[in-house]
């Protein structure tokens, strides 16, 4: 029973449509690890397809902002810009859907998901050294998680952690703990503009990272057509 682990989708019809047709007979059920909305100009599109497909799924803090649970104080411009419109631009159903996303980690068959780490949803684990200050804290052997938008994660190995290479299957071993990042499907931030996802096969105790071009422009040009700010839709291009 494989899974199909997606994250950061942040509205991005395009990217979300690519990913369904690249991943088509690799799944049988479909994992979430939030940013549903905000950045992209298609929040609907992509909340009405987690709402009739996906099988679990955590809040993502992007989620929070466009369902208006949280301030934006805290967020730059763009970031703000792009949460306003999508609060706005949600259907009543959607936001109350974004609203109702339960907080990570959510254990789910056999492993955990959460938005950004295991300790704080909003916390972003960007190195080996921010998870080394946690690990002691790891409870769960296999997690997944989102948030910083790049492929790959981390493997915590007694004698220190590691950075997963996203280049190749990673095959699970007893004796590590992992923090597992599928990438991000609609705003990649390491460097490749693809929209990235992985598989998680337990049975073969894989994971399969993997990339998928996609019609950037046309999602490009919808941020542009919306009125959001210039650089959410140039980032795209760049996948930074
Ligand atoms: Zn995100």
């Amino acid at each position: 029973m494989p899974f199909l682990i997606v994250s950061d989708i942040h509205g991005n019809r395009e990217a979300l449509e690519a990913v369904l047709a690249d991943a088509r007979g690799l799944y049988d059920r479909v994992v979430c690890l939030g940013d549903l909305a905000g950045y992209g100009a298609d929040p609907n599109f992509a909340v009405e397809w987690a709402r009739s497909n996906v099988s679990a799924i955590v809040r993502g803090n992007h989620d929070k902002v466009c369902a208006g649970l949280e301030s934006l104080y805290s967020y730059r411009p763009a970031a703000r810009a792009s949460a306003e419109w999508s609060f706005n631009a949600l259907s009543a159903e959607n936001r109350a859907y974004l609203e109702r996303l339960p907080r990570g980690p959510l254990p789910y068959e056999g492993f955990d998901l959460v938005h950004g780490s295991p300790l704080d949803e909003d916390e972003y684990l960007m190195s080996a050294a921010d998870v080394t200050a946690i690990r002691h804290d790891l409870d769960t052997p296999l997690s997944f998680f989102g948030h910083t938008h790049i492929q790959g994660g981390f493997l915590i190995a007694r004698n220190g952690v590691k950075a997963i290479d996203p280049h190749r299957a990673l095959e699970l071993e007893n004796e590590y703990t992992y923090l597992v990042n599928p990438g991000s499907v609609g705003q990649p931030r390491d460097g490749d503009p693809h929209a990235a996802y992985a598989i998680y096969s337990p049975q073969d105790r894989v994971v399969e990272f993997r990339r998928v071009a996609y019609d950037v422009a046309a999602a490009a040009e919808k941020i542009h057509a919306a009125g959001l700010p210039g650089s959410l839709a140039s980032r795209l291009l760049t996948g930074v």
